[in-house]
């Protein structure tokens, strides 16, 4: 229990806030991305450096208090927060270093994606992050991190190169492939099981301006379409990606009025090579059937990480559920087609994602992301600004989700899932399971950060 005396002892210690329920900034220090959780934690130590970082820790274990760890806050069950407890908010520790020379990038441990996306830009570079500017680097880095440039450079673990991290003795140590190379091997994937990480340092790409963006076709066309993207991705070089989704057309610009509200079928495509050769690489893509909406064109790497900034702003409620898939056999796509169509909301939307390419190069035990051989991640997010629309978007989430779980892996992007208990965990991490649990014994034998996707110490 924590008592008012050593919570004013503590404060004392920190430079940054320490946010209790009486305070003014409360209600919105516990907000997160997701309106569906509403979580009212005992405190939130906003913490300004690795110092606080250290003496959070130490508090919240001497004190026995549950903790949780804040970057970003985009988490889909809002493993960011805990009722009762202690959430480590690194909310302040944004910086963002730069080594155009190395080509690496230093990045605190609750920068957002867009503030990487933005530094890394004046240098040419970038680093392989997912497609919304606003998610934490913390959270998706450490769950596994898929984005435009999956295909061409990877996940994001496989773009890192070290971790600064606190642990649950309130140690402090640096992990990369030489030191504390069992911890690194565990942080890239394993979510935030392991401790804090106050910095990651990832190797940055040469990638400044694509040629990108959603091409749309009517609804009518999805199998059609679907069919031939399946068998198009697998083969197109690793310098496109393209990810699969159906969608409500925005009812405003800078779409045409025609299209508006429309529920279509479309690609995101990321070409990164060379921009003399983009006309003739998109050639049998348009030529496969022409889209109604094509805004595929040279966009500057940060303007399309921040593209769909717009239609997912915080405050909205969002279920989600999730799978790794290898094929998609005709029957799946019917399936997809069907549920597609009935998108319940106009922020709902289903996303195959590609994880071959480069990232399917990796060994499936190099890191704990045990699935390099599934060809998608797809995600179904049900989601809508209204609580009222609550279950009609959980229900069709969970509908669409379970038509297509018996043609999918067995397990799901960590990232992408809600609290769905052990066995999805241990689906989801495979044969590198046990090998997490021993490091978690290592490491964090009292379970001590345990609002994650949890992998429990081994016994
Ligand atoms: C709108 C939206 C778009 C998304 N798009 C993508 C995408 O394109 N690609 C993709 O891969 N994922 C995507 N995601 C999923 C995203 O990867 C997860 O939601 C991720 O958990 C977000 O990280 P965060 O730091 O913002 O989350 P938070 O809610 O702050 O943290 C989530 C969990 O991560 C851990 N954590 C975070 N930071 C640290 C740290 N520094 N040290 C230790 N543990 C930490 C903690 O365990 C915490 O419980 C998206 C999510 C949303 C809401």
């Amino acid at each position: 229990m924590l008592s008012e005396p050593a919570i004013a002892a503590f404060k004392s210690r920190l430079r940054g806030e320490l946010i209790g329920p009486t305070d003014a900034g409360y209600d919105t220090a516990r907000k997160i991305h997701n309106a569906m959780i509403d979580r009212r934690p005992r405190l939130i130590a906003r913490c300004a450096d690795v110092a606080d970082v250290i003496a959070v820790v130490n508090f919240a274990r001497e004190n026995r208090a549950l903790v949780s760890v804040r970057g970003g806050g985009h988490n889909a069950a809002g493993l960011g927060v805990c009722d009762d407890g202690v959430v480590i908010d690194l909310s302040a520790i944004r910086y963002v270093r730069v080594d155009p020379k190395k080509r690496t990038v230093l990045v605190g441990g609750g920068a957002l994606w867009g503030d990487v996306d933005h530094a890394a830009h004046a240098f040419g570079l970038a680093v392989p992050a997912g497609i919304i500017s606003t998610t934490g680097v913390g959270g998706l880095t450490l769950g596994g991190g898929i984005g435009h440039l999956t295909r061409q450079c990877g996940l994001s673990i496989d773009n890192l190169l070290a971790v600064d991290m606190v642990l649950a003795d309130g140690r402090f140590v640096t992990a990369n492939v030489r030191d504390y190379s069992d911890l690194f091997w565990a942080v890239r994937g394993g979510g935030g099981n392991f401790g804090v990480v106050t910095s990651f340092l990832f190797k940055a790409h040469p990638i400044h301006t694509n040629y990108a963006g959603p091409m749309l076709w009517p609804m009518k066309d999805a199998a059609q379409i679907l069919r031939w993207y399946r068998d198009f991705i697998p083969k197109a070089p690793n310098a496109l990606n393209g990810f699969f989704a159906f969608v409500t057309v925005p009812p405003g610009p800078p779409f045409p009025e025609h299209l508006h509200n429309k529920k279509m079928c479309g690609v995101v495509w990321c070409y990164t090579g060379p921009l003399k050769q983009a006309e003739r690489v998109f050639k049998p893509i348009r030529g496969f059937k022409t889209p109604a909406l094509d805004f595929v064109g040279p966009i500057p790497h940060p303007a399309l990480q921040s593209m769909f900034d717009p239609i997912y702003p915080p405050g909205l409620q969002w279920y989600w559920k999730a799978d790794f898939v290898r094929e998609l056999s005709d029957e799946a796509i019917a399936l997809h087609v069907k549920h597609g169509a009935m998108l319940p909301t106009m922020q709902s939307t289903m996303h195959l994602y590609p994880i071959d390419g480069k990232a399917s190069a990796v060994k499936a035990s190099a890191t704990p992301w045990a699935y390099r051989n599934a060809v998608w991640a797809e995600v179904i997010v049900g989601v809508d600004p209204d609580p009222a629309s609550k279950e009609k978007i959980t229900a069709w989430a969970r509908d669409y989700w379970t038509a297509l779980h018996p043609h999918s892996e067995g397990g799901a992007y960590v990232n992408f899932m809600m609290d769905e208990g052990e066995d999805r965990i241990r689906a989801t991490y495979g044969k590198n399971y046990h090998r997490l649990a021993r490091i978690k014994k290592r490491y964090d034998p009292t379970n001590f950060f345990r609002v994650n996707q949890n992998i429990k110490p081994a016994r």
